[in-house]
This record gives C-alpha cells, structure tokens and sequence, in this order.
C-alpha cells in the first residue's frame, strides 16, 4: 500500500520546507516536490505540518491516586495521543511500599499489555528505597529503564527525605542513570493543606494556596544542589514559575547537567481558572500559578533555559459519578467531585497528551 501525502509543509530537525512524502509499507520511501501519486492514496495536506511523531516523556495512564484512578488506560490514552501526533510516550511505574522496583514494572508492562498501540517506556518511581531496592537499582538499565523518579512532596504517600534522595542519586550516577525529581516541598504543603482545611478554607484555589511557588522554588534548589554533591544528572518535571526556573537556571550556569521540563497546563492556565466554577478540573501538583508565570515559561522555552514540554498527563473525569457511552459500553470511575467541597480531596491531574503538539505548533502558540 502506498500513500502520497501531498503539498504539506515538512518540518525536520534542521528545516522547513514544502514537500510531498510517498509512504510504502509504513515508511518513508521518498520525499520532494510534485511526487507521482500512480496507484497510491493521496492525502492533501496543504496548509499542514508534517513532522515525525512526538514523544511525550511524562504520563501517568490508570494511575491509582486520591482513592480512584486515572480515567485513561493505555489504549484510551495512547489512542488520544496519535491524534495528537505523539507516537511514543514513557510513563512512570510507581514502587507501591514493600514491592521490588522490577515488580513495579511488570505492574506497568501488565497495564500495557493487550491495549497499547504505539511505543511506549517506563521511569521507575521509588517510594520505599530500602538496601534490597538500593541494590537493585543497576538492573533496571538491562530491563530498559534508565530513569528514576523520586518525590520530594505528596507527604505520607510518595515523598522521600533528603537522605534517600541522595543516596539514590548516588547509585544513579554510579548505573549511568537519569535521576527525575517532582520539586516541592512536601512538609511545608502537608501544613498548609491541614491549616487550610482545619480553618475551613476549602475553596478549590487554596489547592494553589497550599502549594506556594517558594516551596516549589526552595525544593527544585534542594534537589539541584544534591545533585551537584552527588554528581549526578538531574530532570526537573513539571516546572510552573519563575521562582523554581530561576534556581534551574542558576545550578546550569554553574556547569550543574541539571534540565527542566514543564507542561501545557503551565503555559497555558492560572489560578484565576481554579475560582471557575468547574475549577476542579485545573488541579494538579504543582499548581497552576500567574500569567506572569505564562509568560516567564515561554520565554525561558526560547531562551533554552528550560528543555523539556511533556504532559503530566493523569487525567479525572470532572463528575465520575455519570456514565459516559465510550465505545459502545458504560464507563464510569470517580473522578473530580471526590474534592467537591474541600480541595485537599480533589484528585491531582489533568490530561494533555492529545493536545500537548497542538498547543505548541498550533496558531496560538
Ligand atoms: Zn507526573
């Protein structure tokens, strides 16, 4: 079967430039001007983008959190993302407390199995770093996974102290490994949430007000200068202000192999959208935070301060108690209105990965 997609314009890592591209057998067989469309099915694509598919570095699909789970599996996920234009995704298999890290990526590779559709990898997440699991770090290279996460927040589930940190940056280093932190400051937020709530302050913005830039900002220098002790390489995910970007940004002039990655929602969403009535939706961890902040994230895409756009995709339904049609069957899990009337309940994350190549190529960006 041979396919001639017509008069796009072909972006590659180099250039720009109109051209056609005549697939055969799933691949590019050719690409230039006027190409001959004999016994080949033609897609015009004039007025269009043609660029290979994107690879988003950061989802969570069926992730359990906050009492239920993430509404996309890895078919309904991976089937948002093609289109959107991402082929490929790595999310993150989470150590549930006494598993060995292996264990938590057959959870993952069980959750994929039968339903995936374009290439995926997985990130370890540790939550319960013990010497077994210390000294099985290194193997994971020859299952695949090159990369550990670790949580400096999300107090009593999956936040880990400055020792254990440490002492898995070290071993990463020692592997060749990557090393992924979530920056906030975890003790700091599990007081302002409990004071926020014990004072009946349950809005759905005090999610924001409970998450302050400066713990974000004060954690990513934290891990930042860990890192530099350890000598380690250091992913920052899910950068949202100046505040946190700025000490990236110092560690980098410092020679420090740390980079950063932010997401969408970031660029895109402010607190302001938290005091809608549907702000439920815009909770995620960090938060959201000012227009100033927007502009601050763009800016620093551009300068190169920052590296990564991934998606953080952990999508909820806004009201799981509703059936909804999909695919011909009922589908119901809950969702957003678990936190309906006290924000500290409202499950963490938002969707993204079909819109994320959009958002950022599309004509608003
Ligand atoms: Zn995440």
């Amino acid at each position: 079967m041979r396919t001639l997609i017509k008069g796009g314009t072909v972006i590659t890592a180099a250039d720009t430039f109109a051209a056609d591209l005549l697939l055969e057998g799933g691949r590019i067989a050719q690409m230039g001007a006027d190409l001959p469309a004999a016994g080949a099915r033609v897609v015009d694509a004039g007025g269009m983008l043609l660029l290979p598919g994107g690879i988003d570095v950061h989802t969570h699909l069926e992730l359990p959190f906050f009492g239920t789970v993430a509404s996309d599996d890895f078919y309904t996920g991976q089937r948002a993302a093609v289109f959107g234009g991402t082929t490929s995704h790595i999310d993150f298999a989470i150590q549930h407390k006494g598993e060995s890290l292996h264990q938590a990526v057959e959870n993952w590779q069980h959750k994929a199995q039968d339903k995936a559709v374009i290439d995926y990898g997985l990130h370890v997440a540790i939550t319960d770093l013990n010497d077994t699991v210390m000294a099985e770090i290194p193997s994971l290279v020859s299952a695949g996974v090159t990369t550990l996460k670790l949580f400096q927040a999300y107090k009593g589930v999956y936040q880990v102290d400055d020792a254990t940190l440490f002492r898995a940056m070290l071993k990463a280093a020692e592997a060749g490994m990557l090393v992924m932190v979530h920056c906030e400051n975890g003790d700091v937020i599990d007081f302002m949430i409990r004071d926020n709530v014990a004072h009946g302050r349950l809005a759905t913005e005090y999610h924001a007000r409970s998450h302050p830039a400066w713990a974000e900002a004060e954690a990513s220098l934290r891990a930042i200068a860990l890192a530099g002790i350890a000598g380690a390489p250091l992913y920052i995910v899910h950068m949202t202000c100046a505040e946190s970007v700025d000490q990236l940004r110092y560690g980098r002039a410092r020679g420090l192999p740390v980079m950063g990655e932010t997401c969408p929602q970031y660029l895109f969403f402010t607190t302001d959208n938290l005091r809608q009535p549907d702000g439920a939706k815009y909770v995620c961890s960090p938060p959201v935070r000012t227009a100033a902040d927007n502009d601050y994230l763009w800016q620093a895409l551009s300068a190169g301060h920052l590296q990564v756009v991934a998606t953080d995709h952990c999508p909820f339904l806004f009201d799981g108690t509703q059936a909804i049609k999909y695919e011909g069957e009922n589908y119901q899990k809950p969702g957003k209105e678990l936190g309906a009337g006290d924000f500290s309940k409202i499950p963490n994350g938002m969707h993204g990965i079909e819109d994320r190549l959009l958002l950022l190529c599309g004509p608003t960006a």
